[in-house]
């Protein structure tokens, strides 16, 4: 095992402690002269945050750690590739480097979406590698949204909706989020 996939594998260790809280599983460790100095996983809904991503968490603790709100020479693990905001607070923070797990097509701001990482006019550029233990990295979230499913699937049943009018019920039928749609 080489030496990123020694400390990806530490991020997933976080990544599985989101897991264990029912948070969506994402980890990271920052590492700073060959060792780690921060720790961080997702805390979403435990915090009442959008803000308390693994990212941001380990970044404050790193900060933290140094001094220093920069984190010249700090490389990043995360089993996620980063979001708009945690992308942004790298760049902020001049770290080095970030190595990812899986990419986030749909959010992911090291390539995906957006490469902020690598903006050209911006001051400072980060070097990314990626797919570092990727199956890994990308299983244990199918598996919490899987798991995810099955639990919501499963209370369902045990929990039929109440009969009520054929009006009600539509409205029921077309909620999202639990709350009623607008007619
Ligand atoms: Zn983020």
């Amino acid at each position: 095992m080489d030496t990123d996939q020694k400390y990806m594998k530490q991020a997933l260790t976080q990544a599985k402690r989101a897991a264990a809280i029912g948070e969506v599983p994402i980890g990271c460790v920052i590492v700073y002269e060959g060792r780690v100095i921060a720790r961080g996983y997702n805390r979403r809904t435990t915090h009442h945050s959008a803000l308390a991503h693994a990212e941001i968490l380990a970044i404050k603790k790193a900060c933290r750690m140094l001094g220093d709100w920069r984190l010249e020479g700090c490389t990043m693990y995360v089993t996620l590739e980063p979001c708009p905001m945690c992308a942004g607070a790298i760049v902020q923070a001049r770290m080095d480097r970030v190595v990812m797990g899986t990419k986030n097509p749909k959010a992911g701001c090291a390539g995906s979406v957006l490469n902020l990482l690598q903006t050209e006019g911006l001051n400072h550029r980060v070097e990314i590698t990626e797919g570092v233990l990727e199956e890994s990295c990308r299983d244990i979230l199918q598996t919490f949204f899987r798991e995810l499913r099955e639990r919501l699937r499963a209370e369902k049943q045990a929990h039929p909706p109440v009969a009520v009018s054929d009006g009600a019920m539509s409205a029921v039928d077309g909620a999202k989020d639990g709350k009623p749609v607008e007619s």
